[in-house]
């Protein structure tokens, strides 16, 4: 586990953050600025950097991930309405946080394209 990764320290309970789902490849974790109502992010335990770094044993964790996430939009009472389930990868993807995660955004209308 890279010491300096934000997430894998929240992972190992290192930093405090508010969770709201744990197995034992999964965790979940409320954004710590939330752009929705429902601001969720689905952590891998596991480091991988990002989507772009998934390997082939990495298959049923993104399938785990976003199992995850369609129950968690339901406990959180935003399945019905419909959410969103997005990966920023990278550079122009967005991504700020260099730990693996799926962000889930709902309790409001989406708008797309994004930006
Ligand atoms: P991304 O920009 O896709 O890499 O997403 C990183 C997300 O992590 C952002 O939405 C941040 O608001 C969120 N974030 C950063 N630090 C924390 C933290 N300590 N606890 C919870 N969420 C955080
Ligand atoms: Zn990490």
């Amino acid at each position: 586990m890279p010491s300096d990764c934000l997430f894998c320290r929240i992972v190992a309970g290192e930093l405090p953050a508010t969770q709201v789902y744990s197995d034992d490849a999964v965790v979940a974790i409320r954004d710590i600025a939330p752009q929705a109502p429902t601001h969720i992010l689905l952590l891998s335990r596991k480091h991988i950097a990002s989507v772009r770094e998934i390997g082939a044993m990495d298959g049923s964790l993104m399938g785990k991930i976003f199992e995850v996430g369609a129950e968690l939009a339901k406990r959180d009472g935003v399945a019905d309405d419909g959410y969103r389930l997005v990966a920023n990868v990278g550079r122009n993807g967005g991504q700020t946080v260099a730990h693996l995660h799926v962000h889930l955004l709902g309790g409001r209308p989406m708008a797309w394209p994004p930006g």
